[in-house]
């Protein structure tokens, strides 16, 4: 006699709600995405695998627009670059500095403290960036190791013109270390031309591939530096030499890598490059400069105030007075199946975060928001003018001078 386990049927089939997910990560995936996770698993030191990590590999330096040999997927998420980057770089008793203007460039300067390495931290408040002359003169002097900035700081919206702290950097005699988590693939970036000491990225975000990667890369002079450490890395698992043996010409066993998600990975790199880099940037600033338009119509105000400092992939808008963040966010959810965020850390509760990144950054999906926007408010009794929102972000449409891509394909 066979008796089922209680839990077979307390606990069914996994079946997740459809969500469109307008966050700054993780974004929605590309069909093609799902099928090529589902394939079959192979060992990872296969030799068909390990000739394939090479694809990936060519591929995330055409994304990186970068030559470096060092260039691959640490299986972690984003965090985890920012870890790797730093690890890496520092040394216990090194002085760095990080622009801190959000929650993830606070994140890299938290772990560089760890290391422990001595951290000025340059500041601005949340929606505004940091002032490369105050980096300057912060770092005059000194002897500083590298400077780390987060180039679309996703709790507030904002970027960073990366020329600028290139600069400062090079009068300090500096690496610079970018967090790219919330622009690579979704705004412009060249790690060669741009000359990034160690860019780091993660998965989830415009990439459009599933959370759990974070895909980095380090230069020569990077290398060098690693080689001529007088310390070891102190974490075992982000210590980027050993790894490299793994996903460089030897191939040597490390750690097991997440093979399924490096097939998705795979083929999100495919999407990218298919579409092309400079498309798929003007896609992503398109639906914005359309979600801005509706957002301004309907009367809500955008946080950051300076157009040309607003991160494309994230747009941050004040909560107006009299809606509940959370009942907003919850009706979006239950009745639209939209999915998008609150703030963080001092903006919490005064802002929400639409994301619209990779597969997410869609015509569709920006009049859709719009519309489901608009009725959510209503019900919360917000008095708002009948459709225009969806009106001026048609009349954007209409305007663009080229169409960007769809984005979806079957
Ligand atoms: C999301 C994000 C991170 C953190 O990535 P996780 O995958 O959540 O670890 C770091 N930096 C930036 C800029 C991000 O947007």
């Amino acid at each position: 006699m066979s008796e089922k386990h209680p839990i077979n049927e307390e606990i069914g089939e996994l079946a997740p709600p459809d969500r469109l997910m307008l966050t700054p990560g993780p974004s929605c995936l590309d069909p093609r995405i799902y099928r090529a996770m589902a394939a079959p698993l192979v060992g990872h030191v296969d030799p068909w695998f390990t000739n394939m990590m090479g694809d990936v590999q060519e591929m995330l330096r055409a994304v990186f627009r970068t030559q470096n040999r060092i260039t691959f997927p640490i299986s972690a998420s984003g965090s985890g670059g920012i870890e790797a980057a730093v690890e890496n770089s520092l040394e216990s008793g090194d002085e760095c500095i990080v622009c801190v203007n959000g929650a993830f460039s606070e994140r890299m300067a938290i772990m560089a403290q760890r290391v422990p390495a001595k951290v000025i931290c340059v500041e601005a408040p949340y929606g505004r960036v940091v002032d490369p002359q105050d980096v300057l003169r912060a770092g005059k002097g000194k002897k500083i190791k590298f400077v780390g900035l987060t180039h679309g700081e996703t709790s507030s919206g904002i970027i960073s013109r990366l020329e600028d702290y290139r600069a400062v950097a090079d009068e300090l005699g500096a690496l610079l270390v970018v967090d790219t988590v919330a622009t690579l693939a979704g705004v412009p970036l060249d790690v060669a031309r741009q000359r990034i000491d160690i860019c780091f990225s993660g998965t989830q975000k415009a990439l459009s591939a599933p959370p759990g990667m974070a895909p980095i890369t380090v230069n020569e002079r990077v290398e060098e530096l690693m080689r001529s450490r007088k310390e070891p890395v102190r974490s075992w698992y982000f210590d980027l030499t050993p790894t490299m043996s793994y996903w460089g010409k030897e191939r040597t066993y490390h750690h097991t890598p997440p093979i399924s998600l490096i097939y998705g990975l795979r083929e999100a790199l495919r999407l990218v490059l298919e579409e092309g880099l400079e498309a798929r940037w003007e896609r992503h600033s398109q639906n914005q400069q359309a979600l801005v338009a509706g957002l301004e119509a309907m009367g809500l105000d955008l946080f950051v105030k300076n157009p040309a400092d607003r991160l494309v992939t994230v747009t941050a808008v004040n909560i107006p007075a009299g809606v509940e963040d959370a009942a907003v966010r919850k009706q979006l959810l239950d009745e639209f199946n939209i999915e998008i965020s609150g703030g963080l850390g001092p903006v919490k509760g005064k802002i929400w975060r639409i994301g619209l990144m990779g597969y997410s950054s869609q015509r569709a999906n920006v009049l859709l928001l719009l519309a489901a926007l608009e009725k959510t408010l209503l019900d919360q009794g917000l008095r708002l003018p009948a459709g225009a929102g969806v009106a001026a972000a048609i009349a954007s449409y209409h305007h663009a001078s080229r169409p960007a891509t769809a984005g979806a394909r079957k």
